[in-house]
């Protein structure tokens, strides 16, 4: 790549959103390039790893035909993690081994991204690994390329997509967002466990590709905001932890000591054992949601994916298919620039119009209140797993005592623990804040 050369569309970082946004582009007739900062797309990328697809099967009708996905899920458990206790609601469905498998797939995001960047390449992307931007070029207000490390290049374009996750450096740069707020940004960390596939069948009690997702809620993160997860792939599980920065600084708690104690727990201990480590990885989660959004465009630039703060941080857990989504209506905000000849913020903010149309922006409006409501209401996570884990013990503890009188001494300790009033307090802000 010469030092003149001018594309139309630079794309930073080859994560989901930066491959769609390529991929999209290259077939509508763009010249385009994406600058990734890893040895080879994937190689510096963390997910839990659920990729949700229902974009990637537009993009690529059928892709798990070629895909090195892992396996389609077709059993989904959410539970409460008392200290020694578990409450959990499990469920699973032969619906979802049909095609188009719920588009809930496990993957490991260093296989798939190589592959996805490949299927782009194929369209006529250009991939540059090993290229890192350390800043925009902006003249007169307007962004007009990058300027990439090492060698300090300069890179033109009519219009560049950043693409570049979690810590999104450029969109600071041009103070389109502020620095990262820690209430607001989770800390992940997760490790890679081998075991034989067989193994994994026998423990999730699932056959073939089928597959698993576990999240849990309350002790997996010491009752902090967050959650762990466990997710089956062919012949290994992704487990891990995350909760915000805030909290776990608040509780001067350190992840990997939160993930060590997770997998000690009596719920999860049986899932692991005897597994082999194959790679552990630290990465953080944009989680303001709907009202910590970025300004999305300026002058020839669109924010997408993480570095626009596009995940749905409630118990959806959903990050792959909006950085998707948004690279996609990226693309097709680009074109229509390219049509006009105008890279104004006036004509790419059709990208956020299409945003806001789409289930992107709708998600993470109905979902604005999560995160203010267990900032705001640590209790609910710390406390109500370990009241609930003893009173169902309580209740289901085998004596001579009759049952009747059982229910009446649950009801007791229910009523002075927690309080039907307080419990339908909780339950009444839980769900406004979900509406
Ligand atoms: C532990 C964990 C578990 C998760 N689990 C799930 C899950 O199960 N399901 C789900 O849907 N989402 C999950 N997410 C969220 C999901 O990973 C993200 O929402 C998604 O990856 C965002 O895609 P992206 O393309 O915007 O960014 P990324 O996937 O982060 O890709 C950004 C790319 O940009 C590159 N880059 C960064 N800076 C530069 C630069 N300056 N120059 C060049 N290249 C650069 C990076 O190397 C990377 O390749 C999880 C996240 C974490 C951390």
């Amino acid at each position: 790549m010469s030092d003149s050369e001018k594309f139309d569309c630079l794309v930073v970082g080859a994560g989901p959103a930066g491959i769609s946004a390529a991929l999209a582009l290259a077939r509508a007739g763009i010249q385009v390039a994406v600058l990734e900062r890893g040895e080879y797309p994937g190689a510096k990328n963390v997910m839990g790893g659920i990729l949700f697809t229902t974009v990637l099967n537009k993009l690529l009708p059928e892709f798990w035909k070629q895909a090195p996905v892992e396996r389609h899920v077709t059993q989904r458990r959410f539970s409460m993690l008392s200290r020694d206790g578990e409450v959990a609601l499990d469920f699973r469905t032969g619906a979802y081994n049909e095609p188009p498998y719920n588009h809930t797939w496990t993957v490991l995001r260093s296989k798939f991204d190589r592959w996805f960047a490949e299927q782009a390449e194929a369209a006529g992307v250009m991939i540059v690994p090993g290229m890192m931007v350390s800043e925009l070029l902006v003249e007169n207000g307007k962004v007009v390329g990058v300027k990439t490390e090492p060698g300090g290049d300069e890179l033109r374009s009519d219009v560049v997509i950043s693409a570049e996750g979690v810590n999104s450096f450029l969109a600071e740069q041009v103070g389109l967002r502020r620095p990262h707020d820690p209430r607001h940004m989770a800390v992940a960390v997760k490790e890679v466990i081998a075991l034989p596939a067989s193994v994994i069948e026998d423990r999730f009690r699932i056959s073939g590709d089928e597959g698993s997702a576990w999240e849990v809620f309350g002790q997996a993160v010491q009752g902090t905001f967050g959650s762990g997860f466990v997710y089956t792939n062919k012949d290994s599980i992704s487990i891990g932890v995350g909760s915000t920065i805030h909290d776990m600084t608040r509780h001067r708690l350190n992840p990997n000591e939160v993930l060590e104690q997770f997998k000690r727990h009596p719920a999860i201990r049986p899932l692991v054992r005897g597994g082999e480590t194959l790679e552990y990885a630290a990465h953080m989660i944009p989680e303001g949601g709907f009202t910590h959004l970025p300004r999305m465009v300026m002058d020839g630039l669109i924010l997408t994916g993480d570095a626009a703060g596009l995940v749905n941080a409630s118990h959806y857990h959903e990050g792959s298919n909006l950085a998707m989504a948004s690279g996609l209506y990226a693309a097709e905000t680009v074109v229509e620039a390219k049509r006009r000849g105008d890279f104004s913020a006036a004509t790419l903010s059709q990208y956020a119009n299409k945003l806001e149309h789409s289930f992107v922006l709708q998600d993470l409006r109905k979902f604005q209140r999560v995160s203010a409501y267990f900032n705001e209401n640590p209790h609910t996570l710390r406390d109500y797993p370990d009241v609930m884990v003893r009173l169902l013990s309580d209740y289901f503890t085998v004596s001579e005592k009759p049952k009747a009188e059982i229910e009446k001494e649950v009801i007791r300790k229910f009523r002075s623990e927690i309080g039907v009033l307080n419990l339908v307090k909780d339950v009444f802000k839980i769900g406004r804040a979900m509406r």
